[in-house]
């Protein structure tokens, strides 16, 4: 078919639609050779039948490269005339690359049928509205797509092959360079390497990145930053905990070539996106590639205490403060067994409020017993006296340690901000040599080196007045203040835990301040282990709480006590001779006679009454015979004289020593000159 025979007048009637296409800014620069073709396509149009004022030009794409029209809007705009029926022909360069991807493609193609618009290539003429044009068109899509994966994975596996040797130069993180033969060194530049060994040498000690970003801040530092990429030119800033985080997630610090530590990809909008792999799943991992700042066990270690932090910033931890209530150990008590902080409940016993310490998530969210409950009262009773104990000898100890260690820091830190101001005076004083250089004729020239000069100098004097100002805190922090703080607590700590009138959340509060957390567990007995925010470690070890029976159990000295006063007293007289002496019960009651019996009973004590059988005390009964006598009348002797009896109980029950011959007969005679005929009638009396 001739290809003129394709063009109507109703084609003729619409514009045609030239779209140019460059994909980078370096193609646009250089493959003017391209550019020129897809301009004599416009004189193809001409010669077709068009006119010069009906060719549109879409260019909007040029340098920029995207495999998705979202990004394109040249493309977009293209689709859009199409379907509004304003265009009789789109001409291309190797048209099927007017589309990046083969959906967009054949949407293209769709559209071109729908309202009858041609496509001219290089090649030729087509109508996608006949199939054999249309198949065509689609063929030379799906191969556009297959060439520019080959392509991409012909590049890619370039790169991985060189990546797994660790051959592929990446772009070093500031402290770290490229030496002239590609090989990886320390940043030649000193204070950049200093300020990262501090960095890190601060992470050690403080434990977290926004401790770390503080200190910085504190300590008046700054923080290199590489500027725009390529140039090298290294930027000061202050540090933030983005670029703290950076730094110590980035294993190039630990001389390790990495290689595929995130994953790119786009969505359906072609909207790019990455994520950040675990450290097993990267893809090519080279220890000791480069000399580094720190070792690989040291990145492995930072590594794992970020993630520490996160976790319990992240999922607990969110009671910190200290609250009403005389729970010493809440928000510092964490579970011996699973690791979490463990939280705290209160009962209610003998009209006291007892804490308990419960590590009890998993019975929260999975309906599952408590991993831990660990009664709180002796427990804060005795961390209380471990502090009082601890912390005057060890507060000297640490505000020693701490002083040294501050004041090495503090040369470190004066070394580093002096270093800034050497910089400083180093720019200015080139500053100043290149305006003595210029010819001073040459007025535009030295213009502006003046002002660089005079930009440098104002820099320099401010850079001055802030080291100025940050030794002289420095300098005053460290004598009167801090020494004084440290001596203070020492001496008065004490005073103010034992005071009664101290609040329970002031002795938290300073609980807090000098522990950092305290782990417990229960095994055989309560193990407490006490970390001080110094570092130091203290261990506890309690008896494992009683038994509610054991609680209520009366002390040993009280039954011994007990069985002791049975030889002589009556349970009566026991329970007031106790009272007397300001014993009390385990529930802190006075004794009674109901409880001195009970506890004879539950102990097994030999009663009052077996205690004088023992004896050879004898009952009514028995001696009744002994002196001819009913049992009912053995009292009357006893109350008038002549029998010995001791009392053993409280119902004024008697028994009686056996009655010497004396005492018999003094018996008998005493009842004949009375009663002369009591013999014959002894029941009368
Ligand atoms: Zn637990």
């Amino acid at each position: 078919m001739n290809p003129e025979s394709k063009v109507s007048a109703e084609h003729l009637k619409r514009a045609a639609y030239l779209y140019i296409r460059q994909s980078t800014l370096r193609q646009v620069l250089e493959n003017t050779e391209s550019t020129q073709r897809q301009y004599a396509l416009r004189r193809r149009a001409l010669s077709l039948g068009w006119s010069e004022e009906q060719i549109i030009v879409i260019d909007n794409d040029l340098g920029q490269s995207a495999a998705s029209k979202q990004e394109r809007e040249g493309f977009q705009r293209l689709v859009a005339e199409v379907g509004l029926g304003k265009a009789g022909i789109v001409m291309g360069l190797e048209v099927s690359r007017l589309a990046r991807n083969c959906a967009d493609w054949h949407h293209l193609l769709e559209i071109c049928a729908l309202t009858h618009t041609l496509i001219l290539d290089e090649d030729g003429l087509y109508d996608p509205g006949h199939f054999n044009d249309r198949l065509l068109l689609g063929l030379k899509g799906t191969m556009s797509e297959a060439e520019l994966h080959v392509l991409k994975a012909r590049l890619l596996g370039g790169v991985l092959s060189k990546a797994e040797r660790g051959e592929l130069k990446l772009p070093l993180p500031v402290g770290l360079a490229y030496e002239h033969d590609q090989k990886v060194m320390f940043d030649p530049d000193q204070q950049v390497q200093s300020t990262l060994r501090r960095f890190f040498d601060t992470f050690h000690r403080v434990g977290s990145a926004w401790a770390t970003v503080q200190a910085f801040r504190k300590e008046g530092l700054k923080f290199p930053k590489r500027g725009q990429a390529g140039s090298g030119e290294i930027v000061w800033q202050e540090l933030t905990e983005a670029m703290a985080l950076d730094t110590l997630h980035n294993p190039r610090y630990a001389g390790t070539y990495c290689f595929g530590r995130s994953r790119h990809w786009k969505d359906a909008q072609g909207k790019r996106h990455s994520k950040d792999l675990p450290l097993e799943q990267w893809r090519y991992v080279l220890k000791g590639a480069h000399p580094g700042y720190l070792t690989w066990e040291q990145f492995l270690a930072n590594d794992a205490l970020l993630r520490k932090n996160h976790q319990v910033v992240a999922g607990q931890r969110s009671y910190g403060t200290a609250r009403e209530g005389p729970a010493l150990l809440q928000g510092l008590a964490v579970c011996g067994r699973c690791g979490r902080m463990m939280t705290v409940r209160y009962h209610y016993r003998q009209g006291r409020l007892r804490p308990e310490y419960l590590c009890q998530k998993d019975c929260v969210e999975a309906a599952q017993a408590p991993c831990q409950r660990i009664p709180g009262g002796e427990l804060d009773e005795a961390v209380g006296k471990l502090l009082v104990e601890t912390v005057t000898p060890l507060a000297l100890e640490v505000a020693l340690n701490v002083q040294a260690e501050i004041q090495t820091r503090l040369e470190q830190a004066d070394l580093l901000r002096r270093q800034h101001v050497q910089r400083a005076q180093y720019e200015a004083d080139q500053a100043k040599l290149r305006f003595m250089r210029v010819d001073p004729n040459n007025r535009l020239v030295a213009d502006t080196l003046e002002r660089d000069w005079n930009e440098k100098l104002r820099h320099l004097t401010q850079v001055k007045e802030e080291y100025e100002k940050q030794s002289q805190s420095a300098a005053a922090q460290l004598t009167g203040e801090q020494k004084a703080k440290v001596i203070a607590l020492a001496t008065d700590f004490p005073k103010l835990w034992n005071d009664p009138k101290t609040p329970d959340r002031e002795r938290k509060r300073m609980a807090q301040l000098l522990l950092s957390d305290v782990t417990l567990r229960r095994d055989q007995e309560i193990i407490a282990q006490l970390c001080f925010r110094g570092g130091a470690l203290r261990e506890l070890r309690l008896a494992p709480p009683k038994t509610a029976w054991e609680l209520k159990k009366t002390k040993p000295e009280i039954i011994a006590e007990i069985d002791r006063l049975s030889d002589q007293h009556t349970e009566g007289e026991i329970a007031a001779i106790l009272n007397e002496r300001g014993w009390r019960s385990s529930s802190g009651n006075l004794f009674n006679l109901r409880m001195v019996q009970t506890l004879r009973r539950a102990y097994h004590l030999q009663s009052r009454f077996a205690r004088l059988q023992a004896q050879g005390l004898l009952t009514a009964r028995q001696i009744g015979p002994m002196i001819g006598a009913v049992t009912g009348h053995v009292k009357y002797w006893r109350q008038t004289g002549p029998l010995k009896g001791v009392r053993f109980s409280e119902k004024n029950e008697y028994l009686y020593h056996k009655p010497t011959e004396a005492e018999v007969r003094e018996i008998r005679c005493r009842r004949e000159k009375h009663y002369p005929n009591a013999h014959l009638a002894p029941s009368l009396l």
